[in-house]
């Protein structure tokens, strides 16, 4: 471990905590005692069989399954900063086998229903391949397989709750895969205030996402994998248009230190996508900003419960999510500035105090036990949203291009089987993975600035009202209004409920 900084950090004083820190990647870096060493930049132009760009889960399991399918290939990864730096390193440590966007739309493709219902099945199946390789490759990441909860803290989150059970019914999901907690049933796995009911999907688990990063670059590269760090890609481009000494069917990745010129490169770079040239719209890096306490007492977790370390939000429309950490704090995260003009990126992850101080807000309204905790860290990450919310892997073999993304805020099960499918897809294995709806799914481009901004930014402060309306449904006015603002939301985005 080095305690290297990756920007200076910024001390605000919140609550209690004299070393609460902002910014600094993310807490869970923290957590491991700093950075992990740095490995070596690209020490010039290289070929490879598969060269991928970006080293988050979504590279690193993918380089993981392709040395372990073909241990031959060199397998070269490109890292702009560390592995994990990006989302990765930064998430909620949610493992959910929620589907992303919507089954409409995936139900639309040449498989229809059945294969939308066929990428469901196989992301649920994901919360065990993900727990039995950090097993087998002794990856310590605090893996705890709890399910996830969602809460309903108003009676319109919790119409909306008794609708989506309908719907999952409606659609063929069980008992095994949803179901509906009355109040009573609800305190009995975590105590909430004001707490209406729930619904619990077994198929989830809590990790520390910074420990699965690091310990997937390190299983990645025990496997043969050379991954190169501080070596960010300027440029991908395809097979052919090149040229050049390595042949015209080679791919490149430019890069300042020289090209790596490869037959397939990987685009895995997600909310960072925006800032390679061609793919400015193609994904909204969409922020999202998280909060840690310090160690709660004993006494605290007598009265929260929660030991069922299940993941966790509540159905507001500007959702929060947390977990109970393996140490006994909560780490609670949710939206905060949504999104930045031009699709600008903040790399340290600073957050703004404005949003510390709503999630801690949140934080005491959900956990009146952990109001009085001190926070000790705040940081932000962004994610990869595209225009019709619904992921995507993409494997084109006559231009060796390739990318995987856009899973709109649940890339961390997801992002394993994306690294499955690509290691078919360049392997050319016809596997069940091959034919998911996701494979080829195609989404529209984000609209240009300032409708961008001003979509996004409009969206929030809609959805955000419809909350604070819902919060005091006194007045059936009041209630009216925040279901037509939230549906108006919907609408705008283009979020499919
Ligand atoms: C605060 C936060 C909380 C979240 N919580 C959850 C959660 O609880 N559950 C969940 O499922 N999802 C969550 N997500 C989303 C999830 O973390 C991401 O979808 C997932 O980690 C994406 O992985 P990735 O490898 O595709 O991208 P990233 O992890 O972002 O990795 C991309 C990597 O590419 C590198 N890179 C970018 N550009 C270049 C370049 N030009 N050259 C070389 N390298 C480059 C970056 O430095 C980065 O390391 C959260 C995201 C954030 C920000």
């Amino acid at each position: 471990m080095s305690n290297e900084p990756v920007g200076e950090a910024t001390q605000h004083t919140p609550g209690s905590i004299p070393h609460f820190r902002n910014g600094e990647v993310a807490w869970w870096w923290r957590a491991r005692g700093g950075f992990p060493a740095r490995r070596t930049s690209l020490p010039g132009p290289e070929e490879a069989d598969v060269c991928i760009v970006g080293a988050g889960y979504t590279g690193l399991w993918t380089a993981y399954y392709l040395k372990g399918a073909r241990p031959d290939l060199r397998v070269v990864v490109l890292e702009a900063a560390f592995a994990g730096f990006g989302a990765s390193g930064r998430n909620g440590g949610w493992v959910t086998a929620e589907s992303i966007g919507s089954r409409d739309l995936y139900a639309r493709g040449p498989s229809g229903p059945a294969g939308a219902r066929a990428l469901e099945a196989a992301l649920r199946d994901t919360v065990d391949e993900i727990g039995q390789v950090c097993a087998a490759e002794s990856i310590d990441c605090d893996f705890a397989a709890g399910g996830r909860l969602t809460v309903a803290t108003t009676p319109a989150q919790l119409a909306r709750l008794r609708s989506a059970l309908d719907g999952a019914r409606a659609w063929g999901d069980g008992e095994d895969v949803v179901s509906f907690l009355s109040g009573p049933q609800l305190a009995e796995r975590v105590s909430i205030a004001g707490a209406l009911g729930g619904m619990f999907w077994p198929h989830s688990a809590r990790i520390q996402p910074a420990s699965l990063a690091a310990g997937l670059a390190d299983a990645a590269q025990r496997r043969g994998v050379v991954i190169y760090e501080a070596t960010p890609v300027t440029e991908i481009l395809p097979g052919g248009a090149s040229g050049g000494a390595f042949g015209n069917a080679s791919a490149v990745a430019r890069t300042v230190f020289g090209d790596v010129r490869a037959r397939t490169v990987l685009r895995c770079t997600e909310g960072f996508t925006a800032r390679l040239p061609g793919a400015h719209r193609a994904l909204l890096p969409m922020n999202s900003s998280m909060v840690v306490t310090e160690p709660l007492s004993d006494a605290a977790w007598q009265e929260i419960g929660w030991n069922g370390l299940e993941t966790l939000s509540d159905e507001a429309h500007a959702y929060i999510y947390a977990q109970r950490t393996a140490d006994g704090r909560i780490a609670i995260g949710g939206r905060g500035v949504p999104y930045r003009y031009g699709s600008a990126v903040d790399d340290r992850g600073e957050t703004s105090p404005a949003t510390v101080e709503a999630l801690r807000m949140i934080l005491g309204r959900l956990f009146p036990a952990a109001a009085t905790a001190g926070l000790e860290h705040a940081w932000s990450g962004v994610l990869g949203v595209p225009r019709d919310w619904c992921a995507a892997v993409h494997y084109d073999a006559a231009s060796g291009l390739g990318w995987a993304g856009g899973y709109s805020g649940h890339g961390v099960l997801a992002a394993n089987l994306a690294g499955r499918t690509l290691t078919d897809l360049v392997t050319g294995e016809k596997s069940g993975l091959t034919t998911l709806p996701w494979v080829g799914h195609r989404s529209r481009s984000w609209e240009p600035e300032p409708a961008r901004w001003t979509g996004v930014h409009g969206l929030y402060a809609l959805y955000r009202t419809a909350d604070r309306l819902e919060s005091r449904p006194e007045s059936g006015t009041r209630a009216t209004a925040a279901r037509v603002l939230g549906r108006v939301g919907d609408l705008i985005s283009g979020i499919p409920h």
